[in-house]
């Protein structure tokens, strides 16, 4: 009796799957084309899933709407692909025994630098995450030795980092002289808004999410550069291709059309 429940059981869960599976490829119908290409999943669509919510920034509600935004095969968002875009531009052919380190890395990264060959990749996080094989790091206090990394890969985490400059100079310690990091962070104008004082409540009215420590602005890269990187800044508009509308614009897009790239 026991086995022919498990007999259904497993039958069931397997059909369960099929229909998944074939719901999935169902809805990739709607996004038929070839307008844009996804480098994360090497696939093309006639156009993306749309994206963003209002939320507020120094106190207005904004409208973060932007058509075109997430692939709907892999789930990246135009940041992803814009990054991935110029690493793949940047490095052509991956060169072999590259060391690199990866901070609260998104999946699509993660699968693609696991599988060059000769690569030493590091996944890491703040919390600890075995099942995705990721080392548990603070990056206040990176547990390896200095001129460790060729390539650092930091996107998004600087902003959730009370005390950003300690975490750009762990970067830095980290990295091999004539290694690259990429830095990465929602940017918003010209100038930095930082204010310890503000609580989480406040800080959702100010910066659109209470974990974000700040508003960066493009004077981060001034920061960068005290703490001892030699800072180039590339944009979308440097990075041709498929994987976005370049002609589009939006609150969301402007904030996430920036790296850095920070040599030592
Ligand atoms: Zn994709």
């Amino acid at each position: 009796m026991l086995q022919l429940r498990r007999t259904l059981s497993a039958i069931r869960a397997n059909a369960r799957q099929r229909y998944t599976r074939f719901r999935d490829r169902l809805q990739l119908l709607k996004y038929l084309g070839t307008r844009f290409y996804c480098p994360m999943c090497d696939r093309r669509f006639g156009r993306l899933k749309s994206s963003g919510e209002a939320y507020y920034l120094r106190g207005v509600l904004v409208d973060h709407a932007t058509a075109n935004s997430v692939c709907p095969q892999c789930g990246s968002g135009i940041r992803h692909r814009f990054i991935f875009a110029f690493l793949q531009q940047t490095y052509g052919a991956w060169p072999a025994d590259l060391s690199i380190l990866h901070f609260a890395p998104e999946p699509g990264f993660v699968e693609f630098f696991q599988r060059l060959r000769n690569v030493r990749y590091i996944g890491c996080d703040l919390q600890p995450c075995p099942e995705r094989g990721l080392q548990q790091v603070d990056i206040l206090d990176i547990p390896y030795p200095e001129n460790s990394f060729d390539l650092i890969v930091c996107i998004h985490v600087l902003e959730h980092i009370r005390d950003d400059l300690r975490a750009i100079r762990e970067l830095h310690r980290c990295l091999k002289p004539g290694g690259k990091a990429l830095i990465a962070v929602p940017i918003y104008g010209k100038t930095t808004f930082d204010d310890p004082a503000l609580d989480f409540e406040q800080r959702r009215l100010m910066y659109g999410i209470g974990d974000h420590m700040r508003l960066n602005g493009l004077d981060l890269q001034a920061k960068l550069t005290s703490a001892g990187f030699r800072v180039q800044l590339f944009s979308t508009d440097d990075v041709p291709g498929d994987y976005m509308d370049h002609a589009a614009s939006s609150p969301h897009i402007d904030s996430d059309k920036y790296l850095f790239w920070c040599g030592k």
